[in-house]
């Protein structure tokens, strides 16, 4: 059976679908939201290898005109470039602003696709399909869009919310077991934010979750109902949103200190080294029991992540460079350290100027 999150955003209100076989009704889904418009599919060269041919067809047997527009997989793909020639590409294929596009794919894709969609004609119809579980339960959820400039990621974009997201679990069937973990963490995240219950229920059914379409319909909907909540709080990150980038200030840096290497760690696995880090540091500071962190840490353990700073493969960073690179991200403000940390599992909060000093001594006994 698939569950619907409704998001709600006024006039722009819109549902996540979550079930299996989606893709294969996915016509359907977007006739109802945009009935008698015509599809730009913007995907990537695995995706549309592995799960394009069902969509196309779906759409067919419906009688929606559609087009494809392929990218090189990979955050590369995030790029001026790249931007370009797919806004380029939509507008070759004749889409009008009432015409749709469709993002099928990971977090890349969606995030491409979004802000082209944002961008050409000064915004199209959008609709999510994300193939990856990071952007089943994060990325296709809360309307964030943009590019990487030489500046740094994620700096050029727009908040553009879809008409539909569309997460078909059975797309995961293909995905490889390093990034399923890694979306697997930011589910774990949900649980930390506010909610100790879903946590347990996670501790009690990982391995249903990695192994079967229910439990994984469950675990996806309760994450996108978290976020869905906290986005329609505070759609721009004025506030609450910033709760969502827990265990990202640690995370972040550590992709960034790696240069994004995804050899070496992809954005989940830094996640989860994060979330652990925040835990340890909301000890140190007395704020949570290291019992709690303990506890956390077992459970990513036994799927699988990795949660402490030296199992990045060929780490040399030290405390400063990583408290550097924590400061360059745009989330943090200047002068004082902000971070989300928690005084418990489920007991979330955003702790801002953060004592420099005690994060520097932190960091320099975790690695
Ligand atoms: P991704 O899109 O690069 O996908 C990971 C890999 O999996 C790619 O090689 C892709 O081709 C492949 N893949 C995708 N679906 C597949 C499937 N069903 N079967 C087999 N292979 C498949 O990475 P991601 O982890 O999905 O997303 C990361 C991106 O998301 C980053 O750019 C990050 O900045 C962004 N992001 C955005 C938000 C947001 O709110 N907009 C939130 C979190 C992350
Ligand atoms: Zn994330």
């Amino acid at each position: 059976e698939p569950q619907t999150v409704p998001v709600g955003l006024g006039d722009r209100a819109y549902d996540i679908v979550i079930g299996a076989g989606l893709l294969d009704q996915a016509g359907d889904h977007i006739a109802r939201v945009a009935p008698g418009a015509a599809c730009a599919i913007v995907t990537d060269g695995n995706v549309a290898r592995l799960q394009l041919p069902v969509l196309r067809h779906s759409l067919e047997a419906r009688g929606i005109r559609s087009s494809v527009i392929v990218v090189e997989p990979g955050e590369g793909s995030k790029s001026f470039p790249v931007f370009q020639s797919v806004c380029e590409q939509i507008l070759e294929a004749r889409i009008e602003r009432r015409d749709v596009v469709v993002a099928l794919g990971g977090g890349v894709v969606g995030d491409l696709a979004g802000f082209a969609a944002a961008s050409v004609r000064r915004g199209s119809r959008f609709v999510q399909i994300p193939t990856t579980l990071l952007a089943q339960v994060d990325s296709s959820v809360g309307g964030k869009t943009g590019i990487n400039t030489a500046q740094g990621k994620n700096l050029v974009g727009a908040f553009y919310q879809p008409s539909l997201v569309l997460a078909d679990v059975d797309a995961l069937a293909t995905l490889p077991l390093r990034e399923f973990r890694a979306g697997y963490a930011e589910i774990v995240k949900y649980g930390l934010i506010d909610d100790f219950f879903f946590f347990e229920w996670l501790e009690s059914n990982a391995s249903a979750v990695f192994a079967d379409r229910a439990a994984r319909v469950e675990a996806i909907s309760v994450s996108c109902r978290a976020k869905a909540k906290i986005v329609a709080r505070d759609e721009t990150e004025q506030g609450d949103r910033a709760l969502l980038n827990l265990g990202h200030t640690f995370g972040h840096a550590f992709e960034r200190l790696v240069h994004y290497d995804s050899a070496r760690l992809v954005h989940g696995e830094g996640v989860a080294i994060g979330l652990v880090c925040a835990l340890r540091f909301s000890a140190r500071l007395g704020m949570c029991s290291l019992q709690e962190a303990e506890r956390v840490e077992r459970h990513l353990t036994r799927v699988g992540l990795p949660t402490r700073i030296r199992d990045i493969p060929g780490w040399r960073a030290d405390a400063d460079s990583v408290l550097d690179a924590m400061f360059q991200d745009k989330k943090v403000e200047k002068g004082a350290l902000t971070f989300v940390l928690l005084r418990g599992i489920g007991r979330s909060f955003v702790a801002k100027g953060v004592d420099v000093d005690a994060a520097r001594s932190f960091l320099k006994d975790e690695m």
